[in-house]
């Protein structure tokens, strides 16, 4: 037990344009839609966590305020935020689903535990395994000029990992860009594949074959998120590794997932989880079952990206980096106090009690669209 009570909940809703609109096999996205949890204690301190919603692939923003605002607000009134686990047992019984604003209520929590207690977050779950990660940036715009534009300048600034957005168009589409990656970049060049779901089943292999002679590390979630037969198939048959997304939400689609060997990476996001130790029980069961993971991203602000940041610096084995490159490279700007510090193409883990960061109330009010209190 701690001294401290939750004693208010508001709850932002923003929105952030985009630079560039971005294709993905599933849906084309041109902004961030997030919504901001800010909790206060009454002994003055204040955490905060964000819900990263994609009506496509989690939720949305509406069902994420409604969560907030109306289902976990009076059990978290009056409550200790130091006992997460209990309260997101609570969170569970009072509303299923609704991974990203569970995500969010976690983040919040761990964001006052970390400061009462002098811990940052990722020290709190288990430990920092590592300062910085290696980032991937997703080449997604329709207009290819635009994200060779965007490649060069990342390039110049260290990126090296480069994650291509297939299956939205043609894929003769698909082989050009990878043909003119190869030819820029070279191996230097650390390239992924993303079909967000957008192969049809009965000719997945002959396409995801097909694209193995520019080397991919990885090819994600081809087919649909319930075509995990379809998903275990490519697996066993092409020989670059397959990494679940989609079809790996929770620690029960993770252990299912491991035991018919439907991927061979699972991508593991806050939003899908339903925070960072759900996360971290799907690190688990994939360290123990040869599963590589990486740290995905829905479409964040750096709150978010902070919070996977500290998930992705308590995993003990990551070879794979992660994606937190919204607020720097995708969104038009970003509400936090500083920016997320990327360096030499990788993100560094936030230092500092908590989250290490929190949202400017500026840019916060610039980019909202609703508050609840
Ligand atoms: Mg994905």
């Amino acid at each position: 037990m701690s001294e401290h009570k939750i004693s208010a909940l508001k709850v932002h809703r923003v929105l952030i344009p985009a630079k560039a609109v971005h294709s993905h096999g599933s849906g084309d996205v041109s902004g961030i839609d997030a919504v901001l949890l800010e909790l206060t204690t009454d002994t003055g301190l204040t955490g905060w966590g964000e819900a990263s919603p994609w009506p496509v692939f989690t939720g949305t923003s509406e069902a994420n305020v409604a969560a907030l605002h109306v289902y976990f607000r009076p059990f978290l009134i009056g409550a200790d935020p130091v006992q997460v686990e209990v309260l997101m047992n609570r969170a569970d019984k009072v509303l299923v689903g609704n991974p990203e604003a569970k995500a969010a209520l976690e983040t919040a929590l761990l964001d006052l535990t970390g400061q009462i207690s002098g811990l940052s977050i990722c020290e709190l779950v288990g430990g920092r395994f590592r300062d910085e990660i290696p980032m991937s940036f997703s080449i997604a715009n329709p207009d290819f000029g635009n994200d060779l534009e965007d490649v060069a300048g990342q390039w110049a600034d260290g990126v090296r990992i480069f994650k291509l957005k297939t299956g939205f168009n043609d894929h003769s589409f698909d082989v050009m860009r990878l043909e003119k990656l190869r030819e820029i970049y070279g191996e230097e060049a650390d390239l992924r594949i993303d079909y967000n779901q957008g192969l049809a089943a009965y000719d997945a292999i002959r396409r995801v074959r097909d694209l193995e002679r520019f080397a991919p590390t990885f090819v994600e979630q081809p087919v649909k998120m319930h075509e995990r037969e379809v998903m275990a198939e490519i697996t066993r048959a092409v020989d670059v590794p397959v990494m679940a997304d989609e079809s790996v939400f929770n620690p029960r689609e993770a252990l299912r997932a491991a035991s018919s060997r439907t991927a061979d990476i699972f991508s593991l996001k806050i939003a899908k989880s339903g925070g960072i130790r759900r996360a971290l029980e799907i690190a688990a069961i994939a360290r123990a079952a040869g599963i590589e993971v990486y740290g995905g991203c829905m479409f964040e602000t750096s709150i978010a990206h902070a919070a996977g940041a500290h998930l992705m610096a308590a995993v003990p084995d990551l070879r794979l980096g992660c994606e937190f490159y919204m607020s720097n490279y995708y969104a038009e700007a970003d509400i936090a106090v500083e920016p997320f510090q990327v360096a030499g193409g990788n993100v560094q883990v936030p230092k500092g009690p908590g989250l290490g960061t929190r949202p400017d109330p500026d840019k916060l009010g610039r980019y909202r669209l609703e508050l609840l209190s």
